[in-house]
């Protein structure tokens, strides 16, 4: 692009709240033909609310039951104040909502006192009342607790588009707790202009299959372009995979896991609420919370370059 089209360029998307990090991102933007999203605080507003407390009993003929409480003591509230108390010592959206829904319920939570965060799975702390795990069920299984009796509530929880978590405390599994999280009110709008322009639309998530299904379905995102479970060290692979047939993608993310993803995308774009680390691996900055600023980038980017040359 000439200098004078990179400088209108730049200035209409700053206009727009569209940061453009140096000149040759506008040219990389118009030529972008698949964007990725990530899920939680790009597509959904990253507020999650306690949905869902279910106690679990172990099957009939399950393992030997060693912890103090017997399957008929384990009720809600010590369920929800075991996962609080775990939670406390976690600064994770997920772990925001279940201590916030503990203490409105009038649980009263302190602070574990070791905590452990086990990134992309959940947490692991110590606590007065024993050793508390609350994540994906695969993490249950790493503490050798079988996490299967609560895989039915947990894919019931996961159809309504909300991420469930087992919690365990010491060997012995207690029950389930589902959040949720509001997709952004202009996020279909988003998809469905993208769409129309021949973009190519994907949604990449940590979180598991059924809720990530369900929330692409909300927004128009085709089943076979959504990669859910990875970890975030694996993020950036998933971008790489993408761009293998030539494609040249735009991940769009706000959070420290998609750092690595942004930067190896053709082009990186962070949500300026996000996290610094985002923001400092993008090309792109929206410093709207509007998933309709990746379209209107594209129209800045295509627009100037196309009248100036
Ligand atoms: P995303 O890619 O959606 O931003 P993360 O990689 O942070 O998500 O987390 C992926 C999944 O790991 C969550 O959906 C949840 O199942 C589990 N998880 C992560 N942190 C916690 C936590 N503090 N408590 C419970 N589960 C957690
Ligand atoms: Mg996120």
């Amino acid at each position: 692009a000439t200098p004078a089209a990179t400088m209108v360029g730049t200035a209409i998307g700053a206009n727009h709240g569209v940061l453009f990090e140096g000149g040759d991102v506008l040219e990389r933007v118009r030529d972008v033909d698949a964007v990725v999203f990530d899920k939680t605080g790009t597509l959904t507003k990253g507020e999650m609310t306690l949905t869902d407390v279910r106690v679990v009993s172990p099957m009939a003929d399950g393992a030997e039951l060693e912890s103090a409480e017997s399957p008929e003591d384990v009720t809600e509230e010590l369920l929800l104040s075991v996962a609080a108390t775990a939670e406390a010592g976690s600064e994770h959206p997920i772990a925001e909502a279940v201590v916030a829904g503990a203490r409105e319920r009038g649980i009263d939570v302190t602070d574990p006192a070791a905590l452990q965060s086990v990134s992309g799975k959940g947490v692991r702390a110590r606590t007065d009342r024993g050793d508390v795990v609350v994540g994906k069920p695969e993490l249950l299984a790493e503490y050798d607790v079988d996490p299967s009796p609560a895989e039915d509530v947990m894919a019931d929880l996961e159809r309504e588009g909300k991420t469930a978590m087992c919690v365990a405390l010491d060997d012995r599994l207690l029950g389930v707790l589902a959040v949720a999280d509001e997709v952004k009110p202009t996020a279909k709008e988003a998809v469905s202009a993208l769409r129309d322009r021949g973009v190519a639309v994907h949604l990449l998530t940590g979180d598991n299959e059924r809720t990530a299904r369900a929330v692409a379905e909300g927004v128009g995102i085709d089943p076979e372009h959504v990669r859910a479970g990875v970890l975030p060290e694996e993020k950036s692979d998933a971008v790489e995979a993408i761009q293998q047939d030539g494609r040249r993608a735009m991940m769009v993310g706000d959070g420290v896991n998609d750092a690595p993803a942004l930067a190896a995308a053709f082009v990186g774009v962070a949500i300026g609420s996000g996290t610094d680390v985002a923001i400092e691996a993008a090309d792109v900055t929206l410093l709207r919370d509007d998933p309709l600023d990746v379209v209107r980038a594209m129209n800045v980017s295509q627009g100037t370059l196309a009248k100036i040359r």
